[in-house]
This record gives C-alpha cells, structure tokens and sequence, in this order.
C-alpha cells in the first residue's frame, strides 16, 4: 500500500481554507522551506484512510483480548455525548463553560466515590502521565514536609512496566522488590525494603498478572509506617470498581484509565485520560486549575501548592465526557456488575483454557490470567507468538505477548465484561485448535498468519533498524 505522501501529484491539492480574517504575524522563525504536504484530492484522501481502516483490527471488528489493556466495547452514545462540547473554547471564560465545569465537577465526585479519594485532577492524558503526576504529589509531599531524604520509590516486580518508568522520570530511584510464587508481593521483601528513604510505593492491583493481592492493607501499612505513601496503579480498575475501593485500602494516590475502565476508544495513541486521585492531605499539590464551586456556580482555582500544570488546558476534556456518560448510564448497579462481569468471562476463559495450556498462576484470576506456553514450546518448537500469530488468521487479536516478563512465553489474556459467552466460545475453540495444530502440523503454525494483509514481519528488522520517519525525496 502506497503512503498518502506517495499518491496525487502537485497542484491536486484539497484546501478549503478560508481566507485570513485577522491581521497576519511574521513568525519570529519563518520556514524557510515549504511544507511537504501530499497533493491529493479529498476522494483520494477518503480513498486512502478507509482502505487505512480496513486493515486495522479494533473492538468493533472482533474479539480484543489485549491483556492489561482493558478493550472493551465503548458504547456509541459517549460520542454522541462528546460531540455536544466540540464548540467550546478552553480560553472561555468561566461563567460561559459552567456546564462543561459540571462535568469536570460530577466526574470528580463519582470517581472519588469509586476510588475512596477526596480529589481529582483529569489533567494527564494517559495513564503514564497519570503514574507521573501523582509521584509528584508525593514528592511535593515529602519536600514540603522538610523529608527530602525520601528518594526511593519501590515497585513489586509484577508491576506494570510504566510505573518504574515514570517513578525515574519523576527524579526517584526504583527499589524492585519480587513476587511470592503466588504472585503477590513478597511482604517480608517490601518490610526489608523500606527505610526512611522510602518516598512510597506504587502497586499495580490487581497486577499484570491478575491477582488481587490478598496482603494489600499489610502492604500499605508497612509502608504507611516506614513515613512513606501508597500509590494505587488504578489502569486495571475494571476488575475491581464499585466492589472495593483503593482509598479503604490505605492508598494515597491513584490514577485511573479513563481510556480503559470508563471506556473511550483507545489503543491508536489517544486521546486517553490518566485521571489522578488523592486524599485530602495531597489537594493543595494538585495541578491546577481545579474546579470549585459555590452557590454562584463552579469556578476555577489554583491549588495553594500546586506542582504546577502537567497539561495545556483541562487534559483531554471530551474522555471525561465520555467517561461520565458511561458512569451515569450504568449507574451504582451498573459499575458493580460491569467489574464482576470482566471477573466472571476471565475465570470463564481461563478455566476451558486450561483443559489444554498451562496457566502461569492458579485461579482463580481477576479480570486478566497469564498463560504460560513454555512447555508448548518445549515439546511442539511452536511458541506463544506463533499461536498469537495463528489467532489473526481466525480475525482475533492476539492477548499481550511476553508480558509480562516474569512469566516465560506468557499470554496475557483480558476478555473484558462486553464478550459473549458464544465469542468466548468460539475464541477459547481457537485456542484449543491451534494447541491441536502445534502439536499436529508445527510447521503450518510457523507459517501463519496465511490469511492477512501482510504475513509475518521481520520483527528483528524492526528492532535493530527501525524506520520512525519518512523521508521525502
Ligand atoms: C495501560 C496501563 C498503564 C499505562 O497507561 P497508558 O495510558 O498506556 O499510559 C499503566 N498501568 C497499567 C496497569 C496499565 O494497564
């Protein structure tokens, strides 16, 4: 397939712009150079992105089961309702946008009734920025405190692969601490490891390995005793939201994927929502502006001690629309029964898949379960990405692959509550033939996919020699 810069030729360009009606600045920096843009016409730009979008696999084509990544069916009427914001301003001024103020207002208070936290701010854009902002509160914490010996942030082994990440990027040393053969964290590890060093923790619950960990308020006071804080890595909210919370639990801080739980489209880059909560003692930390509101109406405000903003404007405005849509349409018994749901379909999978796989943990699983496909490998050579590779083929998403990496040749697979049992079925009977297939005919399941655009790719090609950019002539 051609790329939008490779078609059209000059002069057959689409532009409808209106002519300037304010008065023209000169850049401080003009181009010196013009754009190159691609010279099409609108159909063959309409052409290009719809032949784009038939090669591209998302929750409305079919079964999604991307493990830790929560793709469940976004319902449609969340953009009908996000649609009815697209002409506000975010320079407007307060008393023009109190509806939209609202909605801030009512997400943070049903958010905060879920999570058991006092606050919010829906400033970050995903979840990692989410994970970024709330180590700052706790580092803006500590600092004002006069406790800046607190530089170490620890993070279990079964968490996700952002949090050490973003732990560094906000200026902290990671102390990783190892699981328990049970997948939850080693209590007397964590115990050994904190110290009047420690700024906090940050779990991911249940972690990427499914489990709730049993040991969680032993987990926070440990912490919460060595001067420290807890962090609820809260992207995985699904299995857990509106039956217990993460503020009961003794944590501080969390963030959520409005992205994932409260369901905006997401997996193309965004836009997402790693909205952040805190207890009241974090408030004045928060980025601002944060939304007040008294008997005249809801204002704007600047925390006393904000860290400062993490994002232009309000973040990203119309995921929070979205999310609040699906908050009032499933309502105090809806939440409930959508997380008990995405328990009931992963222990459902689980259970017809271990007729044949091993699982890396023993159920029963949260919302997510880790296969391990070691020994498949081991008697068959056919690995966990070739069955993945075989599931395209039957127009399924492959589960996360390798991940995560305390686990050898690990499938991680998250059904989410919006699949039938009949998809379930039908998938888990994929599954099953492809074990079938692995031991029957090895060599046809190294060749698959057979039935997609592109077979296998060269994915050593791709790591060592990237290509990120493309380069006109
Ligand atoms: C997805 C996820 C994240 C990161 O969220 P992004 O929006 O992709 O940045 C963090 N933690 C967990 C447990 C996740 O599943």
């Amino acid at each position: 397939m051609k790329l939008i810069f490779e078609k059209g030729a000059p002069g057959q360009h689409l532009s409808l712009m209106p002519p300037c009606d304010v008065p023209e600045v000169q850049l401080s920096h003009p181009r010196t150079q013009p754009l190159d843009l691609p010279h099409v016409s609108e159909t063959e730009l309409t052409r290009h992105y719809t032949a784009l979008s038939k090669r591209v696999h998302g929750v409305n084509d079919g079964f999604y089961p991307l493990g830790s990544c929560t793709m469940k069916y976004n319902p449609k009427i969340n953009e009908d309702m996000a649609a009815l914001f697209t002409q506000v301003h975010p320079l407007q001024p307060e008393e023009t946008v109190q509806g939209c103020l609202e909605v801030l207002h009512e997400s943070e208070k049903l958010l905060g009734e879920i999570t058991g936290m006092d606050a919010m701010t829906f400033q970050p854009a995903a979840g990692a920025h989410g994970e970024f902002t709330g180590l700052l509160l706790i580092k803006a914490y500590h600092v004002h405190r006069g406790d800046a010996a607190r530089t170490k942030i620890i993070v279990p082994d079964s968490a996700h692969g952002t949090n050490p990440a973003s732990a560094v990027m906000a200026g902290f040393t990671v102390v990783n601490i190892p699981s328990s053969p049970d997948g939850c964290v080693d209590v007397e590890a964590l115990r050994a490891a904190v110290g009047p060093d420690t700024a906090g923790l940050m779990l991911t619950n249940p972690n990427t390995v499914g489990i709730f960990d049993k040991n969680i308020l032993e987990i926070t006071k440990i912490v919460h005793d060595a001067g420290g804080l807890c962090y609820y890595d809260g992207a995985n909210l699904n299995a857990v939201m509106g039956v217990v919370r993460p503020g009961d639990m003794g944590f501080d801080v969390i963030h959520l994927n409005l992205h994932k739980t409260f369901s905006t489209p997401h997996g193309g880059g965004g836009p997402g929502s790693g909205a952040v909560g805190c207890k009241d003692f974090l408030r004045p930390f928060l980025p601002g502006p944060v939304v007040t509101r008294d008997e005249a109406g809801y204002h704007l405000a600047a925390p006393e001690r904000s860290i400062g903003r993490v994002k232009n404007f309000y973040g990203n405005f119309t995921v929070v629309v979205k999310a609040l849509t699906y908050l009032l349409t499933l309502g105090r018994e809806g939440i409930p029964d959508a997380a008990k749901n995405a328990v009931l379909n992963a222990n459902y999978m689980m259970k017809r898949l271990s007729e044949k796989y091993d699982m890396a943990y023993a159920g029963p699983c949260m919302h997510e379960f880790v296969m391990t496909l070691q020994s498949l490998k081991d008697e068959t050579g056919c690995s966990a990405m070739d069955v993945a590779k075989g599931l395209l083929d039957h127009g399924i998403h492959p589960p996360t692959m390798y991940f995560p990496l305390i686990v050898h040749e690990a499938l991680m697979i998250e059904p989410t509550e919006t699949e039938s049992q009949e998809t379930m079925d039908e998938v888990c009977d994929v599954f099953l033939s492809l074990w079938e297939l692995a031991h029957t005919d090895p060599q046809a399941l190294h060749a698959a996919p057979t039935r997609t655009p592109v077979r296998r790719l060269d994915e050593v090609g791709a790591a060592r020699n990237p290509v990120l950019r493309y380069k006109a002539e």
